[in-house]
């Protein structure tokens, strides 16, 4: 499935809430289920095993000691100890840094991309891990010129024309080189645009003028309301073709009122034409469907991307041996690549050096868990994720093995906690890992259908998957704009989600006994 359609972007994560257990918490109650929007068969129940805390005292006794479970007191101590090494460390700050500023914007198949394997690779042979570089094939699409016009409207001066801003939806076909110059067809929804006459859109620029949820972004549903929009974004310039239309535009997919497209991929149906497409700023949208309500709307779109042929590249694998237990893997991760607008600091810088930051703890603490830590750096989740495919191919026969994967990929704002998706007794198997991080605010479990696009493919298999629960009512702002940049990473903030990986990759690794497999995995995609 496209990245931008998986059910990690098109985000169902918090609509599939299970179970919340909360540690950190008296005036939230002790250990309660919270009733969910949306819940899957059956799942309200709390975890079968969960002791029942009947009574306040019981409820204040669970508080105070949540039990040891699957770890010694000294495994505790040590969850405790990576807890504040990891709020103390600013290792992932650094590597953001180079990674955003030095090198740049990492989009796939790009000279910054390939610096960026390089770069990484390098630094987690520094800290002693045993380092690969996997292969992969990735697209190479490169952005060109991008410019909208307006040169006919309801009530313009004579010899005028007013700027759209907008940018080139990822993988989009050009125009010809003059540009196209048709009237806008503005509509709010893929019904409303079936619900015209036939031929409605021929030889138009369509619109989809979809508005993301706001509200339901500062609520903290980032992803749902990223979801509800992106399909526009995804699945609009075919069904624009289908339609006749010469070229599309989508509204921006995000949440901020800075006059900022935000870009991402497109897919185009190989059965119909590849048109043009291309995000407008919100406020572009607003005046759009504004001045096509009133009259005829005369557009000139230029678009000048090339999609070259694809490229090699790589992800980059580091492994932190296990002690007893080497082949056994705990996987931690986020994505190297990111958009070409900005830097990709939120998106995802930000997972990547989190996780590099959990091996660099592991080494300066000197602690060597039972099973490998093996951090990942996948390349390529923005147009296809190609690089996590290549990983499920080549690790196939290693799967059963794995025994828990961990990405980040929703920026770094403030975590509460920790996500998990697979077998629901995942969330009292988490409890001691959660009391661990209550004291920096993270002592949240949730359950999701799904944690993260790349380890969706093992998480699929049965994989245990995990991610920082983050404070996702930001995100949509910056995300896919070229305001994705250093500056909005806040430190504290980083180095809690960087505290979040690591303890819950030590935990994972140094467990007495693994965590519980879902009992049914889905097949394969
Ligand atoms: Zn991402």
């Amino acid at each position: 499935m496209p990245p931008c359609l998986s059910p990690r972007n098109s985000s169902l994560r918090s609509a599939t809430f299970i179970t919340l257990v909360v540690i950190g918490s008296l005036s939230g109650g002790l250990s309660y289920a919270q009733t969910p929007k949306l819940a899957p068969n059956g799942a309200n129940s709390p975890p079968a095993e969960m002791p029942a805390a009947t009574g306040p005292a019981q409820r204040m006794a669970r508080f105070l000691d949540p039990g040891s479970g699957a770890w010694s007191p000294a495994q505790i101590a040590a969850m405790s100890r990576i807890r504040d090494a990891a709020l103390a460390d600013p290792y992932a700050l650094i590597e953001l840094r180079h990674l955003t500023d030095n090198i740049g914007p990492r989009l796939s198949g790009s000279p910054q991309a390939a610096q960026a394997v390089e770069y990484v690779a390098a630094e987690m042979r520094a800290l002693g891990a045993t380092v690969s570089l996997e292969k992969t094939s990735v697209p190479h699409w490169v952005r060109g010129e991008e410019t909208g016009t307006l040169v006919a409207w309801p009530g313009m001066a004579p010899a005028t024309t007013q700027k759209i801003v907008l940018t080139a939806l990822g993988g989009s076909a050009a125009t010809p080189p003059a540009g196209i110059t048709a009237p806008v067809l503005v509509v709010p929804t893929f019904e409303a645009l079936k619900a015209l006459p036939a031929g409605a859109a021929k030889g138009k620029i369509l619109l989809f003028n979809h508005s993301f949820d706001k509200q339901l972004a500062a609520q903290g549903h980032g992803g749902e309301a990223y979801g509800a929009a992106v399909v526009y974004r995804g699945a609009g310039p075919s069904v624009a073709a289908a339609a006749g239309a010469v070229a599309m535009l989508v509204r921006s997919v995000g949440g901020a009122d800075y006059r900022l497209p935000h870009t991402g991929a497109t897919f185009y149906d190989p059965s119909l034409p590849k048109i043009p497409a291309a995000a407008v700023t919100a406020e572009d949208a607003d005046l759009l469907a504004n001045l096509a309500e009133q009259g005829t709307v005369q557009m000139h779109l230029l678009l000048t991307p090339q999609t070259l042929p694809r490229v090699d590249s790589y992800n980059v694998i580091a492994d932190w041996p296990g002690a007893t237990h080497p082949d056994e893997i705990v996987i931690v991760s986020g994505h190297l690549d990111s958009w070409d607008l900005g830097t990709g600091a939120i998106d995802d810088g930000a997972g990547v050096v989190v996780s590099m930051q959990v091996l660099h703890l592991l080494r300066e603490l000197a602690i060597h868990p039972a099973r490998t830590i093996r951090f990942v750096a996948w390349m390529d989740e923005e147009s296809g994720s190609d690089g996590a495919k290549t990983y499920a191919e080549e690790h196939a026969a290693e799967i059963p093995k794995h025994i828990g994967a961990l990405e980040s990929d929703l920026g770094s704002d403030h975590p509460i906690g920790i996500t998990y998706a697979g077998a629901p007794a995942l969330g009292e198997w988490l409890r001691p890992v959660a009391h661990a991080l209550a004291p920096m605010g993270a002592g949240v479990i949730s359950s999701a259908g799904d944690v993260g696009s790349d380890i969706e493919s093992v998480v699929s298999r049965g994989v245990p998957g995990f991610t920082p629960s983050q404070d996702s009512r930001y995100y949509f702002n910056y995300h896919h704009t070229a305001a994705d940049t250093f500056d909005k990473i806040d430190p504290r903030h980083l180095a809690e989600n960087a505290a979040v990986m690591a303890v819950t990759a030590y935990a994972l690794a140094d467990a007495a006994t693994p965590p519980p497999r879902a009992t049914a995995p889905e097949s394969p995609p």
